[in-house]
């Protein structure tokens, strides 16, 4: 029987690895409106992706294999506990049949359960590589299905500056919003996200303050400065060396310093890429310890692959 385009299609792509990045997730502010019944927090945030990122690439192979190498491969965890392993079952599950055997790999470059949605990133970034792979058009359903693994993984799907509400699954894309120099830094400790929640006193607080007709460079800093993250207070109280973090991010020139997510990790705010790295040179000298790394975060135009 003569063979289809589509079945040449399907191993031409099988035989050629499909890379994705998962970038940080940085929550520029981040408030804590709620509890549902189920136990899930309900939030609003702020959120934006930068250019430093994990990768994922999958290639079809004669059967599922998982490899990850990078500096913080050692700290993930290795098989079925991945989310990027969870991703691969979570699509084949969602469509039967259609995705044969992968051979996934990570190459992980942020650091685990800092706040930075590295592991929701890595499986957003597994859905969209594995979909691919596959010829799956999933259009919503990856969203659903991301939502399934993690309430950021939606977040992570848009990887462009957006405003999350409820447990994650609303999102709304911004637009207009700039490329943002930061550093990123966090004191090589690590706070898993439920002792944080556990740890915060009031769980009903007030909406993030009304967002500005446009984002100019005074219109972003008025905006950010009247905002905030409501797990701040929790996590530095669980983990006292945050304070120096965001005092170090201070002192090194950041014009805002706040933690992202559930902490460790805070964001400075630099007028330059260039301020940026340097900031980040200063702070690794004094701090050698510390986990520090300057980037810039992805544009409203900006695409994550492109
Ligand atoms: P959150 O998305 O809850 O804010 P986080 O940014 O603080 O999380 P992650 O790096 O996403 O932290 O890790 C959260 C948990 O997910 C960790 O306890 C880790 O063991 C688990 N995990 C599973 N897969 C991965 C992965 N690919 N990379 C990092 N962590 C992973």
């Amino acid at each position: 029987m003569p063979r289809t385009d589509t079945a040449l299609a399907g191993e031409a792509a099988a035989a050629t690895p499909i890379g994705r990045s998962a970038p940080a997730k940085v929550n520029l502010a981040l408030a804590v409106r709620g509890r549902r019944d189920d136990g899930y927090h309900l939030l609003q945030s702020l959120a934006v992706f930068t250019q430093l990122a994990d990768r994922i690439e999958v290639q079809g192979a004669g059967e599922d294999s998982f490899a990850a190498g990078g500096p913080f491969s050692p700290d993930a965890p290795a098989g079925d506990g991945n989310l990027v392993v969870a991703a691969r079952d979570a699509l084949r599950a969602a469509f039967p049949g259609r995705l044969g055997p992968v051979a996934i790999r990570l190459h992980k470059l942020l650091p685990v359960a800092a706040g930075i949605g590295g592991g929701s990133s890595d499986a957003a970034a597994a859905l969209k590589a594995l979909s691919s792979l596959a010829g799956i058009s999933a259009g919503d359903r990856l969203a659903e299905i991301g939502l399934g693994l993690g309430a950021d993984v939606p977040m992570c799907l848009t990887a462009r500056p957006l405003m999350a509400r409820g447990i994650g699954e609303s999102i709304a894309p911004l637009d207009g919003f700039p490329a943002l120099p930061l550093v990123l830094a966090n004191p090589g400790v690590a706070l898993s996200t439920a002792t944080v929640f556990a740890a915060l006193q009031d769980r009903e607080n007030a909406p993030l303050p009304p967002l500005p007709r446009n984002w100019s460079a005074d219109a972003l800093d008025a905006w950010l400065a009247r905002a905030r993250n409501d797990l701040e207070p929790p996590a530095l109280r669980l983990s006292p060396p945050i304070g120096n973090v965001l005092a170090a991010l201070r002192q090194a020139g950041a014009r805002l310093a706040r933690m992202s997510g559930s902490g460790t990790t805070c964001f400075g705010l630099f007028d330059t890429a260039q301020a940026a790295r340097r900031a980040a040179a200063a702070m690794a000298r004094s701090e050698p310890r510390w986990w520090i790394a300057a980037t810039t975060s992805l544009a409203s135009g900006d695409t994550v692959d492109g």
